[in-house]
C-alpha cells in the first residue's frame, strides 16, 4: 500500500497512552487513479498516531472489483516500517525489491520489513471479484531501523475458542504464537465471534490495545463500537472483553506496549526527523528519474514506478 494522498502532512508522533477508551472513526482515503479503491483510514488522525508500534490502520472492502475498485499500487518505497496485509476476501500479488513474489491470499499474513529502504508493488489479481482486507504498518524501533529488507509469508493456524474463532497474525494470544518477526512487542489477530458472544480475553496489561470492527458490532470493555471504527483501549487491564451484537462481528485486535520514541512519517517513509525524510525522498526520486538501483533496490516488471509527491511547506509541530 502507498499512501496516496496528494499532498501527504508531515506527522510527528510521540502521544502518551489516553486515560479512558476512545471510539476513533475511519476516514475515506482514495488509493489512487481515476477509479480508485476507497480505504478507510483509521490510523494515523488527529486524535490517536500509534498503538504500539502500530502506526498505519486502512481497511478497504467488501469491494466488487470490475476495472473500478480493484488495488493498483505500482512499485513504491518504504523506510523504517513492516507493512503487514491481511485479507478477508479476494488475492493481492505482491513483488518487492528482494525478489519476493507471491499472492496473499485469505488467512495468511504477508510481512515486509522494509527497514532502511524496500520498493513493492501490490495489484489485485484478474481472479478477484471482490476486494476486502487491510493494511497495517508497524514503526521498527531506532534499535532495528536500519535492518536489511526482508520479507515472510505465514499461514496462521485458526484456533477456536468457545464461539469465537481467532487466527494469531503477529505475536501471541491464548497460547497461539505467529512466526513472523517483530520487533517490538506485537499483537495482531482476527476474532470472528457468534451473535452474542462475550469473550474476555487475556491480555498483557503492558499493552494498549485497538480493536478494529470489521464486521458487525459489538462493544469493547463496555464501550459500543461501530462497524468501521477502532476502538482504544489504554494499558492496564488484564483483560479485553468483546461483546458481539445479534449479528455477531469479526475484529482485529491489535496490541503493543505503548512505543516510547517520537518517529516522523511523511507518505511511505517513517524516520526520525525532517531531514531524514527528506534524505529518503532524494534517495528515492533518483532512481525513478533514471530508472536505476538505489536504496530501495529493484522490483521485477516493466510498471512505472510511483514518484514522491512534493513535501509540505510547512515543518509541523509535535501534537498535543
Ligand atoms: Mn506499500
Amino acid at each position: 500500500m502507498s499512501n496516496q494522498e496528494h499532498a501527504p502532512e508531515e506527522l510527528i508522533c510521540d502521544e502518551a497512552p489516553a486515560t479512558g477508551i476512545e471510539v476513533l472513526s475511519p476516514r475515506d482515503v482514495p488509493l489512487g487513479g481515476p477509479r480508485a479503491l476507497q480505504v478507510r483510514r483509521t490510523l494515523p488522525q488527529k486524535q490517536r498516531s500509534l498503538i504500539g508500534a502500530w502506526c498505519f490502520l486502512d481497511h478497504y472492502g467488501p469491494e466488487p472489483v470490475n476495472g473500478a475498485g480493484a488495488m493498483d499500487v505500482p512499485p513504491h518505497p518504504h523506510t523504517g516500517l513492516q507493512t503487514v496485509s491481511w485479507l478477508f476476501e479476494g488475492e493481492i500479488e505482491h513483488a518487492d525489491s528482494v525478489g519476493s513474489h507471491i499472492l496473499v491470499r485469505p488467512g495468511q499474513v504477508n510481512l515486509m520489513t522494509a527497514g532502511q529502504g524496500i520498493q513493492h508493488l501490490e495489484v489485485s489479481t484478474a481472479a478477484t471479484s471482490v476486494l476486502h482486507g487491510v493494511q497495517l504498518w508497524v514503526a521498527l524501533p531506532d534499535t532495528d531501523r536500519h535492518t536489511a529488507p526482508f520479507f515472510e509469508h505465514d499461514t496462521p493456524a485458526a484456533v477456536q475458542v468457545g464461539d469465537a474463532r481467532l487466527q494469531v497474525f503477529v505475536g501471541s494470544l491464548l497460547g497461539s504464537t505467529s512466526t513472523v518477526r517483530a520487533f517490538t512487542p506485537l499483537l495482531g489477530a482476527e476474532v470472528v465471534l457468534d451473535p452474542g458472544v462475550v469473550l474476555d480475553l487475556d491480555v498483557d496489561p503492558a499493552f494498549e490495545h485497538g480493536v478494529l470492527v470489521d464486521r458487525g458490532s459489538l462493544a469493547v470493555a463496555g464501550t459500543d463500537t461501530p462497524t468501521g471504527h477502532l476502538a482504544y483501549v489504554p494499558p492496564g487491564a488484564g483483560t479485553l472483553g468483546l461483546a458481539a451484537g445479534a449479528g455477531g462481528a469479526r475484529v482485529l485486535v491489535l496490541g503493543g506496549p505503548p512505543f516510547g520514541e517520537q518517529i516522523v512519517m511523511w507518505w511511505n517513509f517513517v524516520g526520525r526527523t525532517h531531514e531524514e525524510v527528506v534524505a529518503y525522498r532524494e534517495a528515492w526520486q533518483a532512481q525513478v528519474a533514471d530508472r536505476t538501483d538505489g536504496r530501495f533496490g529493484v522490483t521485477a516488471g516493466d510498471l512505472a514506478w510511483i514518484p514522491a509527491p512534493p513535501l509540505p511547506n510547512a515543518r509541523l509541530r509535535t501534537r498535543g
